[in-house]
């Protein structure tokens, strides 16, 4: 009976630690309420774990008292608007991976790119376009 019970409690031990491991963090930056949701929708079944900001000062702030994994940002907000955003925030992490997304002209994307973004999407898009640059950001 002994072995048998130390082996189960090996088994939950190595549990733990690979669980933990993969509760990835995510802060979503978007001043349209309906896309933070969707994609809080998104990333939530994903198995993240979720923080959101309605604009680019809220975004920064967040990300300084509470550093993600990942960082998904529009380029168009009111206040401080994504570009910025980016460029904070790839101040204070050399290793987050930054997202960047708009529906306006490609040359915000390729700016965002150039100060920090790994990847971009444009808006809009479905949930295979979000897995796709998800995949490659989180891949590669
Ligand atoms: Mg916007």
């Amino acid at each position: 009976m002994k072995p048998f019970r130390m082996l189960k409690l090996e088994q939950r031990e190595s549990e733990l630690p690979l669980q933990s491991d993969h509760a990835k963090t995510i802060l979503i930056v978007d001043d349209e309420k309906s896309i933070r949701d969707v994609l809080v929708t998104f990333f939530v079944e994903q198995g993240y774990d979720v923080l959101t900001a309605s604009d680019g000062r809220e975004g920064i702030a967040m990300f300084e008292s509470n550093p993600t994994d990942f960082v998904i940002t529009d380029i168009v907000m009111p206040r401080v608007e994504g570009i910025e955003t980016i460029r904070k925030i790839r101040k204070q992490s050399k290793t987050v991976k930054i997202i960047a997304m708009t529906g306006y002209v490609d040359s915000y994307l390729k700016e965002a790119m150039i100060l920090g973004a790994d990847d971009s999407i444009n808006k809009p898009f479905n949930t295979e376009d979000l897995m796709a640059v998800v995949d490659r950001v989180t891949t590669g």
